[in-house]
């Protein structure tokens, strides 16, 4: 098994050709004809995750995050993606084909908040390019105790939440990462969004438009996808060496 076959397994459920224009996802470091020794899937391609990779004999990692995203000015040995070359360790990418993927980090968020919120069956697009998704509560309920329940199952140890809280939600907008700025966009389809990221003037945005905003942190709202990643190349790649690095919130709070 080839680099270029880990590649093309992520390609078949998070093709590479839908991603964002400005994203950069994709086989991104290593040699497509180089041999697997083992994968490590993690969010992000970190100097932990290529020191756990190394220690466990795994010279690919599959991440969400592109580890090639600004223009390189320089490529020193503190830079993950010279540690890599030196290392012999290929990287893939998946980003925003994943975040749009059906069944992708859009879905499994959906999933995950739908065993702690009253939904209905099904999700509906938040954007029309795939990003994102709505989903219906059958029981209205407010943005306070939206927050409340997705801190506890998505185990954030902080979740912040502003905009207009005084109405109940009956449709609420969720996006993996950072997704505030589909606030306006989704502002008549929805009574509240649950993101990532969420900047200062987002709040005064949400208030404007009369709406609730909930900010779980990027990374709480996107680890999931490191299961999913795993599972999905054990079962393309039966007797693949794959670990999963979870590494922790890489933010700490007082
Ligand atoms: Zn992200």
């Amino acid at each position: 098994m080839t680099l270029q076959d880990i590649r093309s397994c992520i390609d078949s459920f998070a093709p590479f050709a839908t991603q964002e224009k400005w994203d950069n996802s994709g086989l991104l470091v290593g040699d497509p004809r180089g041999q697997i020794t083992g994968v490590l899937v993690s969010l992000d391609v970190s100097p932990a995750a290529v020191a756990r990779a190394s220690e466990t004999g795994c010279n690919a990692i599959v991440a969400h995050h592109p580890i090639i995203f600004q223009p390189i000015r320089t490529l020193t040995a503190e830079s993950v993606p010279y540690q890599l070359a030196a290392k012999g360790i290929g990287a893939v990418c998946c980003h925003t084909p994943l975040d749009i993927a059906p069944g992708g980090i859009n879905d499994l968020l959906a999933d995950r908040l739908r065993t702690v919120l009253p939904c209905a069956e099904g999700s509906d697009l938040l954007e029309p390019d795939g990003c994102g998704r709505i989903l219906t509560l059958t029981q209205e309920m407010y943005t306070a105790d939206i927050a409340a329940a997705a801190k506890r199952v998505l185990g954030c140890t902080s979740v912040r939440f502003g905009g207009d809280t005084t109405h109940p939600v009956k449709r609420l907008g969720i996006c993996s990462g950072a997704g505030s700025s589909m606030l306006e966009g989704c502002a008549g389809d929805c009574d509240c969004l649950l993101t990532g990221d969420v900047k200062h003037d987002r709040w005064y945005a949400a208030q404007s438009l009369r709406m609730g905003l909930i900010d779980c942190g990027h990374y709480h709202t996107e680890v999931i996808a490191v299961p999913y990643l795993a599972e999905r190349l054990r079962s393309a790649f039966p007797g693949l060496s794959v670990t999963e690095f979870v590494e922790g919130d890489p933010v700490q709070y007082v």
